[in-house]
């Protein structure tokens, strides 16, 4: 049974998406506040979060550091706000996903599945674990990513960028197909957003973002791993 994590503070809309996940056969802990998701005992063990944006006590998104020291699970967020610059600002705290409220109950299931999916099994199921690139190394069962033997930390969602990029190095990947291949579906004015993860995995992977090794844009297409 795969286990949600929902951090959402109105007890109403919490109650509501719990019974839902639960009808979807998912095993569901609440926490109303911050502090109380924080100090949830085996919060390793969860394998997708629902992050409301405003929290009592917290953020939403300056949660998302607190919670990625103590799980590497995939994050939804959840905002009333629909401003663009609030989503991008979710992407860049590091956020996985995000939906705006009011939002469709299959549309939340659909998502919470893509993510646990790609979280857990990689792009697509049977195939070597470690794949490797320059001094650039990705175990997809331990999901561990190193440089020249260094762990660096990724988002679940960069791993994935990596690991899509990484199997076709020099193959030219437009805007779109990453963000097909990322989201499992189409996903209109998703272009910004892959742009910011993109920015954030430069920033882990590159010794100088500015002359990329890795990441390379290929100008008004997209990116391809590698000169
Ligand atoms: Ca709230």
């Amino acid at each position: 049974m795969k286990q949600i994590l929902l951090i959402e503070d109105e007890a109403g809309i919490s109650q509501m998406i719990k019974v839902q996940l639960k009808m979807f056969g998912f095993e569901v802990q609440t926490a109303l506040d911050a502090q109380t998701a924080l100090s949830i005992k085996n919060i390793e063990a969860v394998d997708a979060i629902i992050l409301d944006w405003m929290l009592p006590d917290e953020e939403g998104p300056n949660l998302i550091p607190k919670l990625r020291q103590k799980t590497n699970a995939p994050i939804l967020m959840l905002t009333a706000r629909s401003e663009m610059v609030d989503k991008l600002m979710g992407f860049e705290a590091g956020a996985d996903d995000y939906l705006t409220k009011p939002f469709d109950m299959m549309e939340l299931i659909a998502r919470i599945k893509a993510l646990i999916r790609r979280s857990s099994h990689g792009v697509d199921g049977k195939e070597k674990t470690t794949i490797t690139y320059k001094g650039l190394s990705l175990n997809l069962e331990t999901r561990r990513v190193e440089i020249d033997g260094d762990e660096i930390e990724l988002t679940p969602t960069e791993f994935t960028i990596l690991e899509i990029m990484i199997k076709k190095p020099g193959v030219v990947f437009s805007r779109n197909k990453l963000i097909e291949l990322v989201m499992g579906y189409e996903y209109e004015g998703y272009g910004r957003t892959l742009d910011s993860h993109i920015a954030r995995l430069r920033s882990k992977l590159e010794l100088d973002v500015k002359s990329p090794e890795y990441i390379i844009t290929v100008f008004g297409i997209g990116y391809k791993l590698g000169k």
